[in-house]
């Protein structure tokens, strides 16, 4: 079982809905951790010997001209995670297919590869923008991975468990939602950004062990300040702070033991494993 590795790259001031943070003419004058905490996640990614999917935010690709390229020559898979780093649910058809093709175009261009994936900023593919769907499709993408079936602050859309097909009015588009646990009737995720930091390591190894046993790949999703306890801290409202910075000195550490003890790959991979198996199903 090959679990799916993902990396939002981004950078700390992109945490979504905080007052100032959103203004885009400040970001150019911010401190930034994303090139220096992307190069430790590629030495721990080498170091393992695992490939991963990158979904780079366009702004970040166009500031840092060859951390694209040098992420791809790596053999990750590059892939977007928009430009603007814009909510889904807050904008226009129009406004999304534009930002989208921009973080194409710019990722494409660098590192000359097709990209096939999208993850929406902050998992904002919600009920009724099922539009972006169809966008993503029309935009030429193979697959999205923008769902998140759970309730949270800014997304959460109900779905399947696993890979499965959506339809859209440009056809099919497979989808790699997050992983989420039920316990009793909630449902939790407990492999990526701030719900890894926050939970012991035996809690999400045996929560890997009973997605083997249904047959279903985890998908981790990790920015690079989940690895930066000396990002700057901003003001927001104490049960956010929490969630953004607990267990940042943990990062590092669990992802390691996890790569440790369990096997990864990317979403294309993943999901062409996947295409596989059902064409053989159907076959039979
Ligand atoms: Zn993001």
């Amino acid at each position: 079982m090959k679990h799916i590795l993902t990396f939002d790259i981004e950078d700390w001031f992109h945490i979504i809905d905080i007052p100032g943070l959103e203004d885009v003419s400040t970001w150019d004058k911010r401190p930034s951790i994303v090139e220096d905490r992307t190069n430790l996640i590629l030495t721990i990614l080498e170091e393992f010997e695992v490939k991963a999917t990158f979904f780079i935010l366009g702004w970040i690709a166009e500031k840092y001209p060859t951390l694209s390229r040098k992420i791809a020559e790596s053999g990750h898979e590059v892939a977007s995670h928009s430009y603007w780093h814009r909510r889904v649910y807050n904008q226009s058809r129009k406004e999304f297919y534009q930002d989208l093709k921009r973080s194409i175009d710019v990722i494409q261009n660098q590192t000359g590869i097709k990209v096939k994936g999208f993850r929406a900023p902050s998992f904002s593919i919600v009920p009724g923008t099922e539009w972006a769907f169809d966008i993503i499709k029309e935009i030429g993408l193979e697959y999205d991975a923008s769902l998140f079936p759970a309730k949270r602050a800014h997304g959460g859309y109900p779905c399947a468990a696993g890979i499965h097909m959506l339809e859209t009015s440009k056809g099919s588009l497979p989808e790699l939602p997050m992983s989420i646990s039920t316990f009793g009737s909630m449902g939790f995720p407990f492999s990526g950004g701030g719900y890894l930091r926050l939970l012991p390591l035996w809690v999400i190894k045996n929560r890997f062990k009973t997605f083997e046993r249904q047959g279903l790949p985890v998908v981790v999703y990790l920015h690079p300040r989940d690895f930066a306890p000396d990002q700057p801290r901003v003001r927001m409202p104490i049960h956010r702070m929490f969630k953004s910075y607990v267990g940042l000195t943990t990062t590092e550490s669990k992802l390691k033991s996890l790569l440790a003890d369990f096997q990864f790959t990317t979403c294309e991979d993943a999901l062409s494993s996947y295409l596989e198996t059902m064409i053989e199903k159907k076959k039979n």
